[in-house]
């Protein structure tokens, strides 16, 4: 079995090889009574997992040094020894990086999706991916037609089916991302505008571009874009709090050195427009909606055979290659959900 642990944290950027150790060890098929044995096939690879590697306060515990590294996954059942599963399932849960996993049955659950959908939409738009774009958006983000909706990190797995639910329900969209090959991408995909963040003239192009202000912001990056957003709010416009991946890697404050030793927190400057605009941000976290998934999935189902939404990803070959594709994700070499295929479907 291959492995990857995970022997000490980060401070600051993330450096693979010292974050990371890959072990193999011999393959064990002895397993106990009531448990189940399971072939990874996908890997997720998620910026969260940054945010798991350090030792502070969140909605998750840190990942303890020495375990293997937390990751959801899909896979194949190889051998079971709980009636509730048969070999050959297709099963879906936080099983981590390694090749094989050992499961209780209580901590997976069968991917039972109907006919035409797909094992790799499974780790996308019917998994996580898509519940958080559809919760964040549609629960704190209360998009209405016509409403001018705008996406950071939009070529990414969240904000790509994000962009394309706030156009399901009728909104303008404008989509931020990295390059010019992402901006194409979003303008197939359907968005009205897209901007790459690294023009020089993007904070222009941004006005430009919301003429009647921003009612709805989802927030997947933070830092300067977010405050940029928080400029151009619509009266009674709604901020949502996604994520901030600009800040994840960060160890020194881009601000107030000293109120960041305080508050050891990188936060945004522009947030007046709040008072003025009557404005409010809202931060979530996509497992408290797990009693909603079914009413989600169901819905992403029906937009996907209408082709109101399509999925893209982003496939890297290997386990190994898992720690060093990790950084894809903060250097934007992801369009879509990225994954690691850890072996054939
Ligand atoms: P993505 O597929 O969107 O990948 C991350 C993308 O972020 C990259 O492709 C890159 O695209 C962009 N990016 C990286 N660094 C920067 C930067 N400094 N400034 C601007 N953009 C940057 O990942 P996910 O869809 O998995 O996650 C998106 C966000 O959603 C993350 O912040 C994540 O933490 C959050 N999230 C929150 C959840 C919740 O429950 N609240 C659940 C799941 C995810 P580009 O080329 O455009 O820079």
């Amino acid at each position: 079995n291959t492995k990857i642990l995970f022997v000490k944290r980060p401070t600051g950027q993330l450096i693979p090889n010292e974050t990371f150790r890959i072990t193999k060890e011999e393959f064990d098929t002895n397993i106990p009574d009531g448990h189940l044995l399971i072939r990874s096939v996908y890997l997720s690879l998620d910026p969260a997992m940054r945010g798991w590697m350090n030792d502070a306060r969140s909605y998750i515990e840190p990942v303890k040094i020495n375990d293997v590294m937390r990751g959801a996954v899909v896979g194949e059942v190889i051998l079971s020894k709980n009636s509730k599963f048969k070999k050959g399932d297709y099963v879906q849960g936080t099983l981590g990086w390694q090749k094989y996993a050992i499961s209780n049955g209580k901590d997976v659950s069968i991917f039972s999706f109907p006919e035409g959908t797909t094992l790799l939409q499974s780790q996308g738009c019917l998994g996580m991916t898509g519940m958080t774009a559809y919760f964040g958006l549609l629960d704190i983000g209360k998009p209405k037609a016509g409403e001018t909706v705008v996406i950071s990190g939009c070529a990414g797995a969240t904000g790509s089916i994000a962009a394309q639910i706030a156009k399901a329900v009728g909104c303008r969209v404008v989509g931020i991302a990295g390059s010019e090959e992402k901006c194409e991408w979003l303008k197939e995909i359907g968005c009205d505008e897209a901007l790459n963040y690294k023009d020089k003239d993007f904070a222009k192009n941004l006005s430009k571009a919301t003429p009647k202000f921003i009612d709805v912001y989802f927030d997947n990056v933070g830092g300067d874009i977010l405050n940029l957003c928080l400029r151009r709010l619509a009266f009674k416009g709604r901020v949502v709090l996604c994520g901030a991946i600009s800040q994840y890697n960060e160890k020194e404050p881009k601000g107030n050195f000293f109120l960041f030793i305080i508050l050891n927190f990188l936060g945004p400057s522009a947030y007046m427009t709040l008072i003025s605009m009557r404005a409010k941000m809202e931060g979530f976290i996509v497992f408290d909606y797990a009693k909603r998934y079914s009413e989600a999935r169901k819905q992403i189902l029906e937009w996907l055979n209408s082709g109101k939404i399509q999925q893209k990803e982003t496939i890297v070959e290997g386990l190994e290659n898992a720690p060093n594709s990790l950084l894809h994700l903060f250097e934007g070499k992801n369009i879509g959900k990225l994954l690691v295929k850890v072996s054939e479907e």
